[in-house]
């Protein structure tokens, strides 16, 4: 679907969910982890709070809401106090649009196109909060992989049964490695989050994605830690649900190519 009409609408969607997204990836796991360690819960943490400058607390009028414009309009500064506005809102924004543009193009106005959307947001979550908390929450990793279940319910990337195995040798082989890392070395190379974040991709790409899937993902995030640390900015504990995010968005945009490959 290429009406540029269409594409304009998707991609404000994109930039009105982004909005929404780049609020509750900032509140949510704080909430959670405030809760998981019995603290108390400050109210700008609360997802029914209205969105407020978390410097100065300044509640911010509709028109400081509008995605991306409003940032760019204050040059990223908060009008009441000029502390500057972290960047992650404007690119949570524009990651969700182009998520958002890119299904639609791809796949246009079908049921295909709905759950590609799906997919792109549920990433754009998932992939936020690990970089930041080293956290991939049950409450978008469990939606993607009935998304996936339920778009392959229809056949819309493979057949029923291929997604239901995807989803367990995706868990499965993430399981396993990560029990023989941990009696061989003692420590703990991934989460439990990383092993549902594989099954999921698993369940909308099928076991036969799932070699190629693990191969680019580690690639990817192995490529990525030895270029930080070349920068010094490399983590021994690095979150691996981004490159599960990127591995999984290759697929779906360009599975059958990469499926001669791998
Ligand atoms: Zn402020």
């Amino acid at each position: 679907m290429h009406d540029p009409l269409v594409l304009l609408a998707a991609a404000i969607i994109g930039l009105i969910f982004g909005s929404f997204f780049s609020m509750l990836s900032w509140r949510l796991p704080r909430r959670l982890l405030a809760e998981y360690h019995g603290e108390p819960v400050p109210p700008l943490w609360d997802l029914r709070t209205r969105s407020a400058c978390p410097h100065c607390e300044t509640t911010l009028p509709w028109y400081r809401l509008i995605p991306l414009l409003s940032w760019l309009a204050s040059r990223g500064r908060c009008h009441a106090c000029g502390q500057p506005i972290s960047k992650r809102y404007p690119l949570i924004e524009l990651a969700t649009a182009l998520l958002t543009v890119a299904a639609v193009w791809q796949f246009g106005l079908s049921a295909k196109g709905a759950f590609a959307v799906g997919f792109g947001w549920l990433v754009v979550l998932l992939v936020t909060v690990d970089l930041e908390h080293k956290l991939l929450l049950d409450a978008f990793t469990y939606p993607l992989l009935w998304l996936g279940l339920l778009a392959n319910s229809l056949h819309l990337w493979v057949t029923a049964e291929a997604a239901i195995w995807g989803a367990a040798l995706g868990y499965g082989l993430l399981w396993g490695t990560y029990w023989l890392f941990r009696l061989v070395t003692g420590r703990e190379g991934m989460g439990y989050g990383d092993f549902k974040m594989m099954a999921a991709v698993g369940a909308w790409f099928g076991w036969q994605a799932i070699p190629g899937l693990l191969l680019l993902s580690a690639l990817t995030g192995i490529l990525a830690q030895l270029l930080l640390r070349l920068a010094g900015r490399g983590e021994t504990h690095f979150a691996f649900g981004p490159y599960i995010g990127l591995a999984g968005l290759a697929w779906l945009y360009f599975g059958p190519q990469l499926e001669r490959l791998f």
